[in-house]
């Protein structure tokens, strides 16, 4: 456990230096961090964790994978960058294997971040002409602008309307509302196959069915947001797979990369011509040395065979969270490795604090509900320790409660 020790105070040190130099949008972060290797990670004081927020998702192998760290080193040491203005095998690559992995014909653009694959998304909406959009009530899809127009969440669009577009709200997981907001002017629907940010909350079976018949009916695109869902998360390239549902417009980002930054929007079908040149853009764009990375991931996810494991080691997790029943515990819902623990009470916080205290790290996503998203990586022997732990600190946080009453 321990490793890369660095003097008690360390942390408190970098924390201050954080808050004077950067700004203050994210408040100030819970603890800084300075090493990882697989599933775990190390503070500034050599402690170390189990992380199982993964940067929000985002570490499909973990920290630090060889596959990653070796594709990385060896594209930067041979052609780094080169622009929209010039050809890199990589970029090519990896959006054939992209299309080759959703099995259909398509086109795919590469960008920097989820917000960037979903304005893509939108822009390609715009193009066909019809002026509204459909999103769903609490889904997350990016802070730009345009992103956050589709994003469902009040509080966070507030201080910067108006925003661009004209978007439909519907209740998530509500064929019926789905079918009553789509017309002939919609031009596409987005959804999550599982809103992560929102607390991990799963449509009921056939939703994204009932959405794929809603949008062929009226002409519109339905856009599928696998930001946080694609890439294995789930114990399949892309969640919508479990339905059989085929999306126009498919954005992909966060474990994509396996750490560096990278958004991909594939679309499919006449959704897949309408950006034309000059449209669309970023310096950016298919940056060879990340879709070196992101193949490293694809190919490691593969020859692994880590959508099985996936499938398993939330199977393991689940159960373990679940059985025997804990007091604190009303529920773990999600798909694969994305998990959300649903609490009996408005404690997330203080359970994030308590899973930290025994170190490991986990994410209040909502105030009764933490985020589990380990690497698709995590051995059997790591999720054991990390359910007996934070079983413990559930413990922890119970008998708190008890004292305090
Ligand atoms: N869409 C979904 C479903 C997400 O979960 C996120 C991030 O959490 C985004 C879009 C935005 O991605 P980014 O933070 O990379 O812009």
């Amino acid at each position: 456990m321990s490793g890369g020790a660095g003097p008690a105070g360390d942390n408190a040190r970098l924390t201050r230096r954080w808050q004077g130099a950067l700004m203050d949008n994210f408040g100030t972060p819970r603890l800084p961090l300075v090493r990882g290797r697989g599933t775990r990670v190390w503070d500034a004081e050599g402690v170390a964790y189990l992380d199982f927020v993964g940067g929000i998702a985002v570490n499909a192998l973990g920290h630090a994978h060889p596959a990653v760290v070796r594709a990385v080193g060896e594209q930067i040491a041979s052609l780094g960058h080169v622009s929209n203005l010039f050809i890199a095998e990589p970029t090519v690559r990896l959006a054939e294997r992209l299309l080759r992995l959703a099995g259909r014909e398509g086109r795919v653009y590469f960008s920097n971040s989820g917000a960037e694959a979903n304005e893509a998304a939108l822009k390609i909406g715009r193009l066909t002409g019809r002026p509204h959009m459909v999103a769903a009530t609490g889904g997350f899809h990016g802070r730009t602008m345009g992103a956050l127009a589709l994003t469902g969440q009040p509080a966070k669009q507030l201080p910067f309307r108006p925003l661009p577009g004209e978007v439909t709200h519907v209740p998530y997981g509500d064929a019926g509302a789905l079918r009553a907001a789509v017309t002939e002017r919609t031009a596409l629907v987005v959804l999550e196959p599982v809103q992560g940010e929102n607390g991990v909350i799963v449509p009921p079976p056939g939703y994204l069915r009932a959405a794929r018949g809603i949008t062929e009916a009226n002409g519109a695109l339905l856009v599928l947001d696998e930001i946080q869902t694609g890439v294995g998360r789930t114990g399949r390239w892309f969640a919508a797979e479990a339905e059989g549902v085929e999306a126009d417009v498919v954005t992909l980002a966060k474990g994509l990369g396996g750490g560096l930054p990278i958004g991909a929007t594939l679309a499919f079908g006449a959704a897949a011509t309408l950006l034309t040149p000059g449209t669309h853009g970023s310096t950016f764009s298919g940056n060879p040395v990340v879709c070196a990375a992101a193949l490293a991931v694809l190919d490691t996810i593969e020859e692994a065979g880590l959508l099985d494991a996936v499938t398993r080691a939330g199977e393991r997790l689940r159960r373990g969270l679940r059985v025997p029943g804990h007091p604190l515990v009303r529920e773990v819902r999600g798909a694969g490795l994305l998990l959300g623990v649903v609490l009996g009470g408005e404690v997330a916080t203080r359970v994030q604090q308590a899973a930290q205290d025994r170190g490991l790290l986990v994410n209040a996503v909502a105030p009764d509900v933490v985020r589990l998203a380990p690497p698709l990586t995590v051995s059997d022997g790591e999720v054991d320790e990390f359910v007996d732990g934070f079983r413990a600190g559930l413990s922890d946080v119970l008998e708190e409660s008890l004292t305090v009453a």
